[in-house]
């Protein structure tokens, strides 16, 4: 099966976005006219450069406001679908999208609208050009696909069939399964987006939120399912208005698309077997659970200063690498690598983003397999030289360039450890209680939200949770979490709108989407507290005013509130259960740890209680001047 885009979809002059389209995989381009207008290009010349990049031009569109005008309206009409076939000649495209009219004029009625696209199909069909019709959600006679379908069917021409919108029909709530009834050869195009749910106006809802299949909240699966169930085999092509995306990377866009399309086929593949399409086959998403281990990338001279910080958090110093610089501490199930290799990636990770994570490795249940996957949806495969007597474990870049390691149970991924590691340390082990990683908060540019969350969610079975508004004394990040089914891995993410905020400001200092801070579990909060505090840790001070008000908040005894005041603890609550968090100082650029108690199956992140937690920190970082406007 094909795949294009609509070049409104993505930022950029034409060849940028041709230039960005090609190298993410697509076959070919919708021509938007807007797109052919701006340029200074002739339609030859244009037709020609798509061509140069190993493109096709599928599709042109949009021709609007056409059918069941009066005279003479009508007859301007056809003057100008000619002179749109005399363009569509020259650049190099034989099919035209004809949207349903919003003329104010435009009467309706199946028969005369059939009529109209009858003579229409002639004309086309006399330059061996072809006219598909999409009801568009709002269109003034015609907003549904069955009645478009009806028009096409009774116009009875060869060369005029249907265009299929995934956003019209979804948005507008009909049911998908309608389209099994229309022969395959008919379809002449498929268009798909997604979009968020949103109580809306449709046209207003189309023009500035579509986004990539699986970024939103429609069933474009199961649209796609029943295009494939009529045998269509045209291609696949994504038309996506949106305001963040217009200020988006083109490239990274462009990547984005293709990947949501070969994602959402897998699906379709998976939902619907023995389809009669070239479908690509990729394993299945991967079944992902604990983190394995966080590495840190920090220089020497800084290493001092982190590994206080980790035996002040309990963690004792297990292994020393056989040929790196680079050691391994423990707790519980939760393994950091401390790297200050003066070269690799590890070195260029701490080069471009100053201390923090450049490694996450994560356990999965087949590590080729989600390799497999992963390189399949465009990401890109990360190998460095492995020395003597090191794994070569699967891995893939993940956030700002830093790595994705995939570890399994099988013969030698297991073994990395203690292949890799000599064991030391014995006679300093601590232990504070920490048992394992709940969460990893990853911070990026509010633009690259919609990014990660389909990275995450189409390479392993994570599912979204919705989005959460935290609001920074300057500013608002928004916050999404994807977790695992059973709730082992789960990763935060915070998008920054302004550098203002401590997100942001992150973001600024250390150059890119990265880890901000990484949670880890206890089952006993108190206990764990009480121990770090014998180890010298430091908290992160919490304001008094919060205890007042938390007591008033969750009707909780003055007895606990006072011992959650004593160790600076935050609490929270959802339907099932109860959550206490608290949280270490900013360290670094920022970078910080939080240590978390869920009881009783609370599933959330302690959200009501980032805006204290944030001011706690903006009160350490002081008035430090880049925070103010
Ligand atoms: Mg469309
Ligand atoms: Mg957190």
């Amino acid at each position: 099966m094909k795949t294009a885009i609509a070049t409104v979809s993505i930022p950029g002059d034409l060849r940028r976005k041709l230039k960005a389209i090609a190298k993410a995989g697509f076959d070919g381009v919708e021509i938007f006219e807007q797109d052919f207008i701006a340029q200074e290009m002739s339609p030859r010349d244009v037709g020609a450069m798509i061509r140069d990049h190993g493109l096709e031009i599928p599709l042109f569109q949009p021709f609007r406001d056409f059918e069941t005008l009066p005279e003479p309206w009508r007859g301007r009409a056809f003057d100008r679908a000619e002179r749109k076939f005399d363009l569509m000649q020259e650049m190099g495209t034989d099919l035209v999208l004809v949207c349903s009219s919003v003329h104010p004029r435009s009467q309706g009625g199946i028969d005369r609208a059939a009529d109209d696209f009858r003579e229409l199909g002639e004309r086309a069909a006399r330059r061996g050009l072809r006219v598909g019709f999409e009801a568009l959600a709002w269109g003034r006679n015609f907003w549904d696909h069955r009645d478009a379908w009806e028009v096409v069917r009774r116009a009875d021409h060869p060369n005029v069939g249907i265009i299929l919108d995934s956003f019209h029909t979804l948005a507008r709530k009909i049911d998908p399964d309608t389209i099994r009834t229309i022969p395959g050869d008919k379809i002449f195009f498929v268009q798909l987006a997604d979009a968020p749910k949103i109580d809306m106006d449709l046209l207003y809802w189309s023009r500035h939120y579509r986004n990539m299949p699986g970024e939103g909240d429609l069933d474009v699966t199961g649209f796609m399912r029943a295009v494939c169930a009529t045998g269509y085999a045209g291609p696949i092509s994504l038309e996506i208005f949106n305001d963040q995306f217009r200020a988006g990377k083109t490239e990274a866009l462009a990547r984005d698309g293709h990947r949501s399309l070969i994602h959402l086929m897998d699906e379709v593949r998976r939902a619907a077997p023995g389809l009669p399409q070239d479908l690509p086959v990729l394993p299945e998403r991967a079944e992902v659970g604990d983190i394995s281990f966080v590495e840190f990338t920090t220089s020497a001279a800084l290493r001092p200063q982190l590994n206080e910080l980790l035996k002040s958090l309990g963690f004792s110093k297990v292994g020393q690498h056989i040929a790196k610089q680079v050691t391994l501490w423990q707790q519980g199930e939760v393994r950091i690598v401390v790297n200050t290799e003066e070269q690799g990636f590890a070195h260029a990770a701490f080069l471009t983003h100053g201390t923090g994570v450049c490694d996450i490795g994560l356990k999965v249940d087949d590590a080729k397999k989600a390799l497999k996957r992963a390189v399949g949806l465009g990401a890109v495969k990360f190998s460095q030289p492995v020395g003597e007597g090191e794994l070569d474990i699967p891995a893939i870049r993940g956030a700002g360039g830093s790595v994705m390691h995939f570890l399994d149970e099988s013969d030698d991924l297991s073994k990395v450890w203690s292949t890799e590691f000599i064991r030391c340390g014995a006679g300093e082990a601590r232990d504070a209680g920490l048992t394992r990683v709940d969460h990893i908060a990853q911070t990026t540019d509010y633009d690259e939200m919609l990014s990660w969350s389909l990275f995450y969610s189409s390479i392993f079975r994570m599912g979204r949770a919705p989005m959460v508004d935290v609001v920074d004394p300057d500013g608002l990040v928004r916050s999404q979490a994807l977790q695992s089914a059973d709730g082992k891995f789960r990763v935060t993410l915070n998008g920054a709108e302004t550098h203002r905020t401590l997100a942001g400001h992150f973001l600024a200092d250390s150059f890119g989407s990265s880890v901000q801070h990484v949670a880890f579990a206890t089952a006993d909060i108190f206990a764990t507290a009480g121990k770090l505090a014998g180890f010298g840790f430091e908290p992160l001070p919490i304001s008094p005013n919060y205890y007042e008000d938390l007591a008033a908040r969750f009707g909780l005894g003055e007895d606990e509130a006072a011992r959650m005041k004593a160790f600076n603890i935050l609490y929270d609550e959802d339907e099932q259960g109860g959550f206490y968090q608290f949280y270490s100082r900013p360290w670094g650029d920022g970078l910080f740890f939080e240590i978390v108690e869920r009881r009783n199956g609370y599933d959330g992140y302690g959200a009501p209680n980032a805006p204290f937690r944030i001011a706690a920190q903006k009160r350490l970082l002081g008035a430090e001047p880049a925070l103010e406007p």
